[in-house]
């Protein structure tokens, strides 16, 4: 995810950096806390780089609820660890410019888990403003009502930070609805044109229409005629899913898209499908055929241009019979 690397490998460190700059290099005594703190950042940004995706979300979790620990850990041991006025002043001052960024960013990282994200991001809204009340309280120029101030900042950044992220999720999901069709799940028109665009690497494409599927919807009604839509888009995405694209093109036909297939592969593969289709009876025992077009596409055979083929190999299949595969002769 964009913004999970994009935290760990950018803010974290810079982060961490910054802190390391504005309270060693002024008063260059080892300051424990500082030195934890960055630590932690560091460790997080060094563990990212080389963790396996699935752990992600582990090193996410972990990481935040570090953060919350060592501020109720500061909260309540500060005064223990006799940190120099000077520097209680600067860490304050951290604290203070750091925690509604903070908030506003774990907003965004834990996007995919709302709940579990906004108790983290109030938590560290929370902890962040009993940890100046702390510290005010030792720094005689220190004004209490900058707690209620960043409380107030990251009440705010808060909400803000979550109409975003609904939105930005409501986006994602409305732009994966746009490439899907209604009906039987598969991808749609548009993905296919969206994939005629781009450039493909080598492959079969193959056009798919079921036989005298008028007859199904005439005979047995539209739902009937549906759910053997449904039926054969199992079909297709059982057998070939694993190794290809389905796309449902229009009314009854698909295509799908077989990358690094060869014409013999491609042709087996369609085959089996088929027979798949043709061996289920759908309604009151009814049973569907389907006629197949195939087309091989590549540097110098674009997409497109496929398409035409295998509709032509299709129209082919259909004028000597049906229920058959035609290959397309390029
Ligand atoms: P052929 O073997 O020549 O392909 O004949 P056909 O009857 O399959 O083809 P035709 O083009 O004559 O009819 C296609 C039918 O598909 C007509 C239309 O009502 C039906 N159809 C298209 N989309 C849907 C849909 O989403 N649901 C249902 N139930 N029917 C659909
Ligand atoms: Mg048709
Ligand atoms: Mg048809």
């Amino acid at each position: 995810m964009r913004i999970t690397r994009l935290y760990f490998r950018v803010l974290v460190p810079v982060v961490a950096m910054a802190i390391l700059w504005t309270m060693l290099v002024p008063t260059p005594s080892l300051n424990v806390p500082v030195l934890v703190f960055t630590g932690l950042l560091l460790l997080a940004a060094a563990v990212y780089s080389c963790l396996p995706p699935r752990w992600e979300w582990g090193l996410r979790l972990s990481f935040a609820l570090g953060h919350l620990l060592f501020l109720l850990a500061l909260a309540l041991f500060s005064d223990q660890l006799g940190i120099p006025h000077a520097a209680l002043l600067t860490a304050r001052s951290i604290v203070l410019l750091l925690t509604p960024v903070t908030v506003l960013a774990w907003s965004m990282l834990f996007f995919d888990r709302p709940r579990i994200g906004r108790l983290l991001s109030f938590s560290l809204a929370l902890l962040a403003t009993l940890l100046t009340v702390r510290w005010n309280a030792e720094l005689p120029e220190a004004s209490s009502a900058t707690s209620v101030l960043l409380l107030i900042i990251c009440l705010v950044t808060h909400v803000f930070g979550w109409a975003v992220t609904g939105l930005q999720r409501r986006l994602t999901l409305g732009e994966r609805h746009a490439r899907l069709d209604a009906l039987t799940g598969l991808l749609n028109r548009r993905a296919f044109e969206e994939a005629c665009e781009g450039a493909a690497p080598p492959g079969v494409l193959a056009v798919l229409d079921i036989d005298h599927f008028k007859q199904v919807n005439d005979r047995h009604g539209h739902e009937a005629g549906d759910r053997v839509l449904r039926s054969v888009a199992d079909v297709l995405l059982d057998t070939v899913g694993g190794c290809g694209r389905v796309y449902r093109w229009g009314g009854e036909e698909f295509a799908v898209c077989l990358p690094d297939a060869c014409a013999a592969s491609a042709h087996d593969l369609l085959e089996q499908v088929r027979h798949e289709v043709a061996r289920r009876s759908f309604i009151g025992g009814q049973h569907v055929t389907l006629s197949i077009g195939l087309s091989a596409y590549g540097p110098g055979l674009p997409l497109r241009r496929a398409f035409t083929l295998a509709d032509a190999a299709l129209r082919s299949a259909k004028a000597t019979g049906r229920d058959r595969i035609v290959v397309a002769a390029v």
